[in-house]
């Protein structure tokens, strides 16, 4: 079973909300990506973001319309797969207590020389390598050695060696500096290029070279389109 096999998304009249009694926090949302399409989300805080990337794995409550990824509508599939096949890279990323390897492939489905690849495209070999117990070197619980920015990178490396069709990345808002932004970016456009990806981020600058790019405000879209119609 490779479900989903292109990547292609389709919102259909979403409305969700963190609890049933909560307030809905995305109204009406309809969209359509295709597969490999790259798209850039900008909005202020609290514009809902975060929220639209959740909806896309089951974290909140889609209580109206429907999402559509490769023909099958994702409240159908089993939690356990649908966040297996997707891959999300959340705003401030958590690395479990554990070695790098563990961190990179807890199932040990990878050769040492896949991960260290990985670890390369991420550009963060050189880091791993200045350690003393390389890909085996412990990580504390929560992975505070690491800057936000750098987690992202962890992630995006994992991401990497799953090959998802999917990536959402929701950047850091704090710590991210231009460095690692633009790193992140280059490693989507380049490593990434035939996935669909969806980059939320917090400098217009980020996203330019997105195919779409896609405003929201108070949980609604008020901008879809290309940037340069923008
Ligand atoms: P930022 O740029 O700060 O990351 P965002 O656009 O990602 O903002 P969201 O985090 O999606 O915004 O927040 C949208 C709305 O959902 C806000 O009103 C926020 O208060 C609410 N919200 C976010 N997380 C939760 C949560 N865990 N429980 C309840 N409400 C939440
Ligand atoms: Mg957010």
């Amino acid at each position: 079973d490779n479900w989903p096999d292109t990547g292609s998304i389709e919102l259909k009249h979403v409305s969700a909300r963190y609890a049933e009694t909560s307030n809905p926090v995305l109204h009406n949302i309809t969209l359509q990506f295709k597969p490999g399409e790259k798209i850039g989300i900008c909005g202020r805080t609290g514009s809902g973001k975060s929220s639209l990337s959740l909806t896309l794995i089951r974290m909140i409550d889609v209580f109206q319309g429907q999402i559509i990824i490769d023909g099958i509508d994702i409240s159908q599939v089993p939690l356990l797969i649908l966040r297996k096949r997707m891959s999300i890279i959340p705003q401030d990323p958590h690395l479990f207590a554990g070695t790098i390897r563990f961190n990179l492939d807890p199932e040990g489905r990878y050769t040492n020389e896949k991960l260290w690849n990985a670890l390369h495209i991420a550009q963060l070999k050189d880091t791993v390598e200045m350690m003393r117990g390389r890909l085996d070197e412990q990580i504390p619980e929560g992975g505070d050695t690491f800057s936000a920015g750098q987690k992202q990178l962890f992630c995006l490396a994992r991401a990497f060696l799953r090959k998802s069709r999917i990536l959402i990345m929701d950047e850091a808002t704090s710590s991210i500096d231009f460095h690692t932004d633009a790193i992140l970016q280059n490693v989507i456009s380049t490593s990434f290029a035939d996935k669909t990806v969806l980059t939320i981020a917090h400098r217009i600058s980020t996203i330019l070279e997105s195919d779409t790019i896609l405003v929201l405000s108070d949980g609604e879209v008020i901008e879809y389109d290309t940037p340069t119609n923008l």
